[in-house]
């Protein structure tokens, strides 16, 4: 579904994307593990066209992401983002923040939609707090109506980039047990998380970055116990 060959991209003179290569099958859940620094979050912004690539062809589905007549709309459609900071509008209510981009970007009738983002938001156990507003919810609480915005777009995709980092630890699990609900409901998933127990709980393939490529990937268990490149052998040992 979403197909990433030899991805290049420099930020001036520096090369963030070194020859990325990726494949996520519908479905999948792939975590993407790594250094700071190392272009995990690059990598997640050029899928969803927010940062242009220098080479390389990216595709989600039927289409073409690098080309430069993707039509925005439709790609904005298909992938969703979910990232470390909600970005919730805090003038409208939990329900508005749910339902507005279905309504405004894709022109769907504003009852249906609203049906919907109930829905989802009962399923992050959110129902009571529809007419909320963000300031009036816990970190995790906004995590999860981000989430629940994501899925009322109905993408085919979504990217999840560090989704717990700026939460208290009580609230990560919440998030996390969020996140492995969307992946368990079938919808395909790439996840940059710094969590590793939740990397190879949840996901189906683990991606290795280091100072822009890909060093190793593999199944989540044969990847943590059993590591092949020594850079990534470090990065366990440091973070595990
Ligand atoms: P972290 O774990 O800290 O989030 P990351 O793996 O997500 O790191 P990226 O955010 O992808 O790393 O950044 C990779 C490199 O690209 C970094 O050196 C960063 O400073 C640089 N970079 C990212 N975005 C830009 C930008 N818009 N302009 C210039 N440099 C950038
Ligand atoms: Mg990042």
């Amino acid at each position: 579904l979403v197909s990433l060959r030899g991805v290049r991209k420099a930020f001036g003179n520096i090369e963030v994307l070194r020859g990325v290569d990726l494949n996520v099958a519908k479905g999948e859940v792939v975590a993407i593990i790594g250094p700071s620094g190392s272009g995990k979050s690059t990598i997640l912004r050029t899928v969803n066209g927010l940062t242009p690539v220098d080479h390389g062809v990216i595709t989600v589905g039927d289409i073409t992401v690098t080309d430069p007549k993707v039509d925005k709309v439709a790609l904005r459609h298909r992938v969703g983002m979910v990232f470390q900071q909600y970005n919730l509008f805090p003038h409208k209510t939990v329900l508005e923040n749910v339902a507005m981009a279905p309504i405004q970007v894709l022109g769907e009738p504003r009852r249906h939609v609203e049906e919907r983002a109930k829905h989802l938001l009962a399923g992050m156990r959110l129902p009571e707090k529809a007419l909320s507003y963000p300031g009036e919810l816990s970190g995790g609480q906004q995590q999860r109506v981000a989430i629940a915005r994501a899925l009322c777009m109905q993408p085919e995709v979504i990217l999840f980039d560090e989704v717990t980092a700026a939460l208290d630890p009580e609230m990560v699990k919440e998030v996390l047990s969020a996140v492995r609900k969307v992946a368990e409901d079938g919808m395909t998933c790439i996840l940059v998380t710094h969590e590793m127990r939740f990397a190879r709980e949840a996901a189906n393939c683990v991606y290795f970055t280091d100072k822009g490529v890909i060093v190793e990937q593999g199944e989540p268990k044969a990847f943590f116990t059993n590591p092949q490149d020594p850079r990534t052998k470090e990065f366990l040992d440091k973070v595990l």
